[in-house]
């Protein structure tokens, strides 16, 4: 007994059960003719054991991609001769394994198809439900999955036990939105568990063992489940290593290339850019700079430079001043506290100290470029040690 049926997911006229991206989809065949036609045309006249035999070393993604392509490739890719091919592909290409409630084609197009498996929208929620084995719209989501606060009220007139009986036995999965989340279950599969309840007598023995086995199947799609989210999403992550990885390098490659042009640090810092001049919009790509790109970059880049050299001096200049005072304060507060005994330098106010020449000509040299060094600093340590003994004398004087 299978009480849980594989949710049939009825899509473009296929007549069969997979799910639509099985099916030839004419608009995309004629807007794609190129690559994929081609394909198909290179096998339509091969023997259908050879096609298999290439087959095998292509990915469950380009087996899918090869379906669409026409119904003769369709036709040998869908037909139950085929599951080894599909098995193949997937354990060369170190997928993980199929649950045992889908086919190998279908599984294939949980992971790599695109679209809502209800409807045509191409906009689905982000990663798909691995859990009720669907990717989905925001729109199906409403219509075809109903969550666990509202299932109470779909099954409204059954009763308390029957629908604990009912959502005991289906498959859900928790899918967050935003800060909140709830289980969903597929309205076809909790139809499907309903209607074979229906027919099952109460406290009879065919209905405790329709029961048991669903719960069976529950745990063991569960466990699949479980797998499943583990494997995508450490790929996920691998991918994002990957993409950072990429960023990263083409930006030092970008860099070093402006550099080798004699540009500044400054002319290659964004900090006070105008938000038009998309300087990060040239340097955020998600490909490597190749040597035809960057002939085509570079005078952009350039332009945005020449901006930056027009616009910015004087809030770098502001901006050097800023950190020319915090490395000036950092060392004044350290020497404060080795002179803990002078009064004169517990009251010295900020605004004093600053405005001593000492210590300004220290900051403003060479438009406040040079950092404040040990060397640098020991002229105003000095200066500050003979103010101190001067306070002290007059005080002593009285
Ligand atoms: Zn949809």
């Amino acid at each position: 007994m299978r009480p849980q049926k594989r949710v049939k997911v009825t899509h473009v006229d296929t007549g069969d059960t997979t799910s639509k991206a099985m099916a030839t989809p004419v608009k995309q065949a004629t807007n794609r003719r190129s690559s994929k036609v081609k394909k198909s045309e290179l096998v339509t006249g091969m023997p259908n054991e050879v096609f298999a035999e290439i087959a095998k070393y292509l990915s469950p993604c380009d087996l899918l991609q090869l379906a669409r392509t026409s119904k003769h490739c369709r036709g040998i890719l869908m037909s139950k001769t085929s599951r080894r091919i599909w098995e193949v592909s997937r354990k060369t290409h170190g997928l993980p394994d199929c649950p045992t409630d889908i086919n190998e084609p279908q599984f294939a197009d949980l992971l790599f198809g695109k679209g809502c498996s209800f409807c045509l929208a191409s906009r689905t929620l982000k990663d798909p439900v691995f859990g009720l084995r669907v990717r989905v719209c925001s729109s199906c989501k409403a219509s075809r999955l109903v969550s666990s606060t509202d299932l109470r009220k779909y099954l409204q007139h059954f009763s308390y036990t029957v629908v604990e009986e009912i959502s005991n036995i289906l498959s859900y999965t928790m899918i967050s939105s935003g800060k909140n989340g709830d289980y969903f279950y597929l309205k076809s599969q909790v139809d499907d568990v309903k209607q074979e309840l229906q027919a099952l007598p109460p406290n009879s023995d065919e209905r405790r063992l329709y029961l048991i086995e669903g719960k069976k199947a529950m745990r063991a799609a569960l466990g699949s489940t479980i797998k499943l989210e583990l494997w995508y999403s450490s790929k996920r992550s691998a991918e994002m290593f990957t993409k950072r990885d990429i960023l990263q390098e083409r930006r030092a490659k970008i860099m070093d290339n402006l550099k080798i042009l004699g540009f500044s640090d400054e002319d290659l810092d964004d900090k006070f850019d105008n938000k038009e001049w998309k300087w990060q919009y040239i340097l955020k790509k998600n490909h490597p700079l190749t040597e035809k790109e960057w002939g085509a970059i570079e005078p952009k880049l350039i332009q945005i430079i020449e901006l930056r050299r027009e616009h910015t001096p004087p809030k770098f200049h502001e901006h050097r001043r800023l950190e020319r005072k915090t490395e000036m304060r950092s060392r004044f507060v350290w020497f404060r506290i080795r002179l803990a005994k002078s009064t004169w330098l517990k009251q010295l106010r900020d605004e004093v100290f600053w405005d001593f020449p000492c210590v300004k000509e220290l900051i403003e040299e060479n438009e406040c470029r040079v950092p404040v060094t040990d060397e640098r600093w020991l002229p105003v340590q000095k200066f500050l040690v003979e103010m101190d003994s001067d306070h002290l004398e007059r005080e002593k004087k009285g």
